[in-house]
């Protein structure tokens, strides 16, 4: 089988990346062999290709997120069976720690993000992978294989961070930070599921306009100053003094301090990340005062995921997909992560040279 393995670390992902002949991997008895259709792109693949921020199994296959249809399945497999079209759960856990069979599985210590922290060569950049029979969902016919791939690692994130942390209730209002981001476009059509009074912010006009397409009430520009004024003001009808019940945020320390100011009584601000840096200012009163909720949240649950799918292929969340690549071309993807402003995932096909 055909697979995008690296043998050593590099920057340049193109200096490295490359479509190798493998032999198709050997199953447990636990697990299911998956003929992967579609494999979308995360941060993480570009951190394995990195070497940084930690180190990864050598050689590698990065990706964590694909969909594909079982073609094998070991002895002890029960609810999974050949033919079945899957997408994959990409926490690897032990499921019998205290976290694991208390619901928490994100907080299990030995967890690990299979196609990044797995290997050597365990990844899903490949024709042909496998995962233990826990780890894969299975999806409806009426749902594509590249939406499946595109929708599962950011949908269930968002679906973590606002219905599992932050205890989303119907009418909130919520404050979508980077609505055009992966994690924004599921953050934005999870809280209009809850029929949420939805705020995004994006950082150009473009993103702004596709915001307002997928659902959003309101829409700011981020990297204006004055941002968070826009929100207080548009805000100040629905609650005395303005502000919001629930801040979905992932932007970090240029944003953070006027995010804490816009939280109502109560409120709550879960994150998930910090791309503009990590060492922000908080001031303490509007903690104690308003009584404020300040959570992080990092993957999600398999149950949060089969959620997204489930509402996935009723048509309520929409997979967005930006570009489709071929997979001898799929380090175009990569280069494309790291130099692109995207809207919506990148997607390779292994089937499909
Ligand atoms: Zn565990």
């Amino acid at each position: 089988m055909k697979a995008a393995v690296y043998h050593e670390h590099n920057k340049d992902p193109r200096k490295v990346v490359k479509i190798e002949e493998i032999e198709i991997p050997k199953i447990k008895h636990n697990q299911v062999l998956i003929k992967v259709e579609a494999a979308s792109y995360n941060y993480n693949d570009l951190w394995g290709i990195w070497g940084e921020p930690i180190k990864i199994p050598l050689p590698h296959i990065s990706g964590s997120d694909v969909s594909g249809t079982v073609v094998d399945v070991g002895e002890n497999v029960l609810n999974i069976k050949k033919g079945d079209r899957i997408v994959a759960h990409p926490n690897l856990t032990c499921r019998i720690c205290k976290d694991c069979t208390s619901g928490k599985e994100y907080d299990c210590r030995q967890r690990q993000v299979w196609g990044f922290q797995t290997g050597p060569l365990w990844g899903g950049f490949a024709q042909y992978t496998y995962l233990p029979e826990v780890n894969v969902i299975k999806i409806s016919d009426n749902l594509s294989f590249q939406d499946a791939a595109a929708i599962s690692m950011v949908g269930m994130t968002a679906w973590h961070m606002l219905v599992t942390r932050a205890n989303i209730q119907p009418g909130q209002t919520v404050l979508i930070m980077g609505g055009g981001s992966g994690m924004g476009i599921a953050g934005i059509q999870i809280a209009k599921l809850f029929n949420c009074d939805v705020i995004a912010t994006a950082g150009n006009q473009e993103k702004m306009d596709k915001c307002l397409e997928l659902g959003a009430d309101h829409v700011v520009n981020h990297r204006e100053s004055d941002w968070y004024k826009k929100v207080r003001n548009l805000t100040t009808n629905n609650n005395q003094g303005g502000g919001v019940d629930i801040i979905f945020e992932h932007i970090g320390k240029s944003v953070f301090a006027q995010e804490v100011s816009l939280l109502n009584m109560g409120g709550t601000l879960v994150s998930t990340g910090a791309t503009t840096g990590y060492d922000s200012k908080l001031d303490l009163r509007y903690l104690f005062f308003r009584g404020l909720n300040l959570i992080g949240a990092t993957q999600g649950t398999k149950a949060g995921l089969e959620e997204v799918i489930k509402w996935t292929s009723k048509g309520k969340i929409k997979a967005v997909i930006d570009t489709v690549y071929p997979f001898e071309n799929m380090v175009n993807g990569h280069i494309k992560m790291m130099e692109s402003q995207l809207f919506g995932k990148l997607i390779t096909t292994p089937q499909k040279l």
